[in-house]
């Protein structure tokens, strides 16, 4: 079965690297952005989180982004999470690259991380270029006031890319070469839809390296992946990176449904969603 396949890849596997999306965190109950009944389902992301936007109306972005911040001030990694960071430490994995902003790979305990989109942990200032911890935001934002640079006056961003920005120039660098040195990457959690970085797998396959794809739903890339699983990561990572680390206590039973035996068939999306 395909679990079996993945591991197996991973097992011989040299240099192998994943790249994840929004996919792997749901589990930890921040919304993706795509999917129906996602972020962008009910509000225009060009309207509340591009630069036009931030620039125009920083108080209309930032009731936006409030709550975006308030929800990742509660969430937490998940399995899938703690999976990647498991294959890293066992030296499997030699980074994760990800779209997501959230941080939650670092929390897991990876330490090669390339935040391709930025990350919710730091603000910038839109004047001077100053990087601070997210919390300059959120204590203005709970006093009621627009975060501003007390040293030139400009406004505090999160340090993230919004819509229309360019991606940070070292993080796109440093993901591209990455994929192009990888023998294996395995790619969890993201549909592939978002240009570039769904071109990084493409870098993999050209340089003659192979896909491991994780997602609940079919993603462009399927037809070239040498594995394909349509489930949910925090069952499926946490499966594989147990059997390809070895870890987990001896003759423990796996409730995952992915152990080595009983071989019984993934329940394909039979697992709800997570929100
Ligand atoms: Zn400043």
């Amino acid at each position: 079965m395909s679990v079996d396949a993945a591991v197996a890849l991973l097992r011989t596997a040299r240099r192998a690297v994943a790249m994840t999306g929004a996919g792997v965190s749901t589990g930890s109950g921040l919304p993706d952005f795509r999917s129906p009944g996602g972020l962008w389902a009910s509000v225009d992301p060009m309207r509340v989180a591009s630069r036009t936007a931030f620039d125009r109306d920083p108080a209309g972005f930032y009731r936006f982004y409030r709550e975006r911040l308030d929800r990742l001030s509660r969430a937490a990694p998940n399995p899938a999470h703690h999976a990647l960071a498991a294959l890293e430490r066992s030296g499997v994995l030699l980074a994760v690259i990800t779209q997501n902003v959230d941080g939650l790979h670092h929390a897991a305990g990876s330490a090669a991380v390339i935040e391709l989109h930025g990350n919710l942990r730091e603000a910038v200032c839109t004047g001077c270029g100053e990087i601070r911890p997210i919390e300059v935001v959120r204590s203005a934002l709970e006093a009621g006031t627009l975060p501003r640079c007390e040293r030139c006056g400009g406004l505090w961003k999160p340090n993230v890319v919004l819509f229309e920005d360019l991606l940070p120039q070292d993080a796109w660098w440093a993901a591209m070469q990455a994929a192009r040195q990888a023998d294996v990457m395995l790619v969890a959690g993201s549909s592939l839809q978002v240009t570039p970085a769904a071109f990084l797998p493409q870098e993999t396959l050209d340089a003659g390296g192979r896909l491991i794809i994780v997602n609940r739903e079919p993603t462009p890339c399927d037809r070239r992946a040498a594995v394909t699983i349509h489930d949910d990561v925090t069952r499926v990572l946490p499966a594989i990176a147990e059997r390809v680390t070895g870890s987990g206590a001896p003759g423990a039973r796996d409730e995952s449904g992915y152990g080595e035996e009983p071989l019984s068939p993934p329940p394909n999306s039979s697992t709800g969603t997570l929100r």
